[in-house]
């Protein structure tokens, strides 16, 4: 077997190497993906295992198939049936941190782990039983302002202990409230072909109180979160001790942001509400407020005219009340504000306006799109560094890249599933022995966009210019068939193909689960 999670230790001074599998032989290259989304996740699939040695670098051990979150958060569907497991792609290595830095000339890594770190006393109990094992990090200590090798120190239970003995934590840790004497969390990984798909982070603008107190929707997590607080104002709301003003405020649910995302989340806490609010909370019944705000004068706005005022239309008959044109401030954990004036109550806040760079793109010495901040990209997804000149070996493809030449493409699942697709395609030619130059670039197909918007309605869009095929739109239960027939077979894994139409039934024969946990 060869080596394929190959690494440096870097614990204060230290620096040792690591490897999982000891081999002098070195057949295959190193391909390193950076990033479990959609275009990370779907590269590592298909690229051929025997052509290179892969190894995916994510924070989060799964996939997040985010179309599927906004039901996941309200119980239409399990948790489950919106995640796949990174371990679960054969021949892959995996590596659970955050790519904290790139060195491109010496074609290097830096990871920082982000599994939760042992026990502090195992840790050190270890490290003194066998004082001579490589990985063994240093400690910093503030009182002789040296690093000390941990295998020469107590052990510790808590970081009042540590302090009383004038310790600290391991170099370069990140929370010395939490981590004492712990293994080390930063090591080096090197590559011979890189490709980043980091993707983007959820915008705020700066608006003060927003990443603080609103509920983003992301990944699985966010999704979770957000469903554990929705169950949890229901409850509030059901106090006998809660005043009707209080139940008001806790029954009032509000999104920010009338694109796909906002309007779906919106559509889906409708069903929520009217289908299973009304049967388990009899007593909420005709209390809870669907808002959702835009900046812009409606919702929806890439998409066909016709289909917007539908969408509109039937948020209008449902109650969901849409305020157009309306600019949030600031909010605190319980109120937003609106135009710098009014201050609203709400019980749950959903934020969903728009992408920002992910820090570790912001940092990277690379060719950016001037205003997204985007890595530019050219037709082979190459990158280049800030003197144009081209990094070897390194590709970007997803949210956090952009082509160089030619319109920016949309963010979405769509461009980053078929850039994973190309690039898989490219690499593995490249592997077999063509140049890269020998295959077409990269070039994007639009298939359209859907929406859902509540009630067992949806719309399609194919009107639009660019897009692939026939044109056409489409509104109403059709329009659902067809969303839910797609998203049902763009499920990754055969557990989740099976899973998903179970969890639809079951849904709809017997309402949404309103455990909390
Ligand atoms: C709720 C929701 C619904 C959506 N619905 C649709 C839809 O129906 N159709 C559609 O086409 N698009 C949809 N999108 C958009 C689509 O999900 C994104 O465009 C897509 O996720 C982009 O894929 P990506 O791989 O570039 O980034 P992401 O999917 O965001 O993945 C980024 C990955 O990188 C990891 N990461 C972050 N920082 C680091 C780091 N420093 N080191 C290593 N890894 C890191 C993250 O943990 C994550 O695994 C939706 C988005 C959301 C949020």
């Amino acid at each position: 077997m060869f080596s394929s999670l190959r690494g440096s230790v870097i614990a204060g001074t230290s620096r040792v190497s690591i490897s999982r599998y000891s081999t002098t032989i070195q057949a295959k290259k190193k391909l390193v993906i950076l990033g479990s989304g959609w275009a990370g996740y779907n590269l590592a699939r298909r690229v051929d295992k025997s052509l290179y040695d892969v190894t995916l670098v994510s924070p989060v051990s799964y996939f997040s198939f985010t179309p599927f979150l906004a039901s996941t958060s309200v119980g239409t569907l399990e948790f489950r049936c919106a995640t796949e497991p990174v371990r679960g792609i054969k021949g892959l290595e995996y590596a659970q941190g955050w790519a904290d830095s790139i060195d491109f000339e010496r074609r290097e890594l830096r990871i920082e782990s982000s599994v939760t770190p042992p026990h502090a006393e195992l840790a050190a109990m270890v490290a003194r039983s066998h004082p001579n094992h490589p990985g063994h990090p240093s400690i910093h200590s503030p009182a002789s302002g040296q690093n000390i090798h941990m295998d020469t120190m107590i052990p510790v239970s808590s970081r009042h202990r540590a302090q009383q003995r004038g310790m600290a934590t391991v170099v370069g840790d990140h929370d010395p409230a939490d981590h004492v004497l712990l293994p080390p969390r930063f090591y080096t990984l090197p590559y011979d072909k890189l490709v980043i798909s980091v993707g983007c982070y959820s915008a705020s603008f700066g608006i003060p109180g927003v990443k603080k107190h609103a509920h983003f929707l992301k990944d699985i997590r966010d999704a979770r979160k957000i469903r554990r607080r929705l169950l949890e104002c229901l409850e509030q709301a059901s106090e006998p001790t809660c005043s009707p003003e209080l139940r008001r405020a806790l029954l009032s649910f509000k999104i920010v942001g009338g694109g796909p995302t906002g309007v779906e989340w919106a559509a889906e806490l409708h069903d929520f509400v009217h289908r299973d609010v009304y049967r388990l909370y009899p007593h909420l019944k005709d209390q809870v407020r669907i808002t959702l705000y835009d900046v812009a004068p409606g919702i929806l706005i890439n998409f066909d005219a016709s289909l917007r005022a539908y969408a509109e239309k039937k948020f209008h008959r449902d109650g969901v009340t849409i305020r157009p044109n309306s600019s949030i401030t600031a909010m605190g954990e319980d109120w937003v504000e609106l135009d710098g004036k009014e201050r609203h109550p709400y019980g749950l806040l959903v934020w969903s306006t728009g992408l920002c760079p992910n820090p570790f793109i912001a940092s990277l010495p690379v060719k950016k799109h001037e205003r997204s901040r985007a890595i530019l990209v050219d037709k082979w997804q190459r990158v280049v560094n800030t003197e144009g000149q081209r990094l070897k070996g390194v590709f970007a493809i997803g949210d956090n890249a952009t082509p160089a030449d030619g319109p920016p493409l949309p963010a979405t699942a769509q461009v980053a599933t078929q850039q994973a697709k190309w690039l898989a395609k490219a690499l593995n030619a490249h592997g077999r022995g063509q140049t890269l130059e020998s295959q077409p670039g990269f070039e994007w197909k639009n298939w359209g966009s859907m929406v859902y918007v509540g009630n067992s309605r949806a719309l399609v869009d194919r009107s639009r210019e660019d897009v692939a095929g026939p044109k056409s739109r489409m509104a109403g239960w059709a329009a659902w068939i067809l969303w839910r027939s797609y998203y049902a077979q763009l499920a990754m894994g055969w557990r989740n193909k099976v899973l998903v139409p179970i969890h639809w039934t079951l849904a709809s024969f017997f309402g949404r689960d309103i455990t909390r946990f």
